[in-house]
């Protein structure tokens, strides 16, 4: 990894490098952006960046800091995610669980040590614990005693690296932020987001911004093209369905794209056309073949949201402009029951079902809800 292996983001990594060569490195970091476009690989080349050894401002990574920063063992870094909690104590205040503590279980530690492994080789995947949804009290605790008040640490600055900031909860925000009021010479935070409006403004503020845009379509062909070895074609096709987000498009390659494209249109099929019973029974289906897999239930939302994008494009007799060429056929067996509007309010549907997601619903309601509203869309 060095600053050439980030895809995209060329403006901030400008910033950055002057940030860097200014030597002006501020207390606290927020890297924010659209989930999957790269705020964690930045912030970890940033950090190497103030570390390496061999090549300062540009990272050389193969030295031993590079490298160690990397697999996420160097002394320096303390990485901060969140973790399934272990049981809940009742606050003696307020008389809710927010004094969560945090599973250290064989299992779980296992499961760390993998995800760590493929995020260390992709520094653009995004890391997948089960029932791990937030930050507890706990982990900023440690993070303060067991890091951030040592001084026992190797030379340069002491980095807290904190994925997805937008997990911590109240108790474990206002930990945080009196760790940011108060802040400890020669450490500096990086907090990354993906749903940055979810952060304490209190936080924010105390925060240098740095923005990640949008990735542009051709940036994540070549990526794919490079990184993964996939053909111009299919990495296109998978760049335009990922939404400017590399992990997305990744997610989507390791997943089989043909199956779960098939699988959308499927459902897509079986909401128009069958009757309301046969709705009902389709969504059991999928939600036990997802199993609680939000990420999998996204992206066959996102499919059918292309789907619905292709019929759009065949309402306005414009069919080379169609992601899914080769369901065609399919596609316009849908368009005796499809006009402008209804593929618009199809695809905004799709939307703002994939926003639920995202927050803690329960997952049967939410695409019952939406199995029944796209159906009445096009009937
Ligand atoms: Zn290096």
């Amino acid at each position: 990894m060095s600053w050439n292996s980030i895809i995209g983001q060329n403006k901030l990594k400008e910033q950055l490098q002057n940030i860097i060569t200014n030597n002006k490195i501020a207390n606290a970091y927020c890297i924010y952006g659209n989930q999957g476009v790269g705020q964690d690989a930045i912030a970890l080349e940033f950090i190497k960046s103030l570390l390496c050894k061999t090549s300062p401002s540009n990272s050389c990574g193969k030295c031993k800091n590079c490298e160690m920063i990397s697999n996420f063992s160097h002394p320096n870094l303390n990485l901060l995610f969140s973790m399934p909690a272990l049981k809940s104590v009742k606050s003696k205040e307020n008389g809710n669980n927010s004094e969560q503590t945090y599973s250290q279980s064989e299992k779980v530690k296992k499961e760390v040590h993998a995800q760590l492994k493929i995020k260390s080789a992709n520094p653009y995947h995004t890391l997948q614990l089960e029932d791990a949804n937030t930050i507890l009290i706990e982990q900023v605790r440690d993070m303060q005693k067991n890091f951030i008040s040592l001084s026992t640490y190797a030379e340069g600055i002491k980095f807290v690296l904190i994925l997805n900031a937008d997990e911590m909860n109240d108790v474990s925000s206002n930990a945080l932020l009196k760790i940011l009021e108060e802040p400890s010479k020669n450490s500096t935070f990086i907090l990354t987001t993906s749903r940055i409006e979810n952060l304490l403004p209190t936080i924010i503020s105390r925060c240098q911004l740095l923005k990640c845009l949008p990735l542009a379509n051709d940036a994540i062909k070549d990526a794919l093209v490079e990184k993964y070895n996939l053909s111009e074609e299919n990495a296109l096709l998978l760049a335009k369905i990922s939404n400017g987000s590399f992990t997305n498009a990744v997610d989507l390659h390791s997943s089989n794209l043909d199956e779960l494209r098939n699988k959308a249109l499927k459902s897509f099929e079986v909401i128009i056309n069958s009757n309301t019973r046969e709705v009902i029974k389709h969504v059991q289906n999928i939600l036990s073949e997802v199993d609680k897999n939000r990420n999998l239930l996204k992206t066959r939302l996102l499919l059918i949201y292309y789907l619905i994008r292709d019929l759009l494009m065949l309402v306005e007799e414009t069919p080379s402009l169609l992601i899914n060429r080769d369901f065609k056929d399919e596609l316009e067996k849908f368009l005796i029951k499809s006009d402008s509007d209804s593929c618009q309010s199809g695809m905004n549907l799709c939307e703002s079902t994939i926003e639920l997601l995202e927050s803690y619903v329960y997952l049967p309601l939410v695409l019952n809800s939406f199995a029944i509203k796209l159906k009445r869309l096009f009937n």
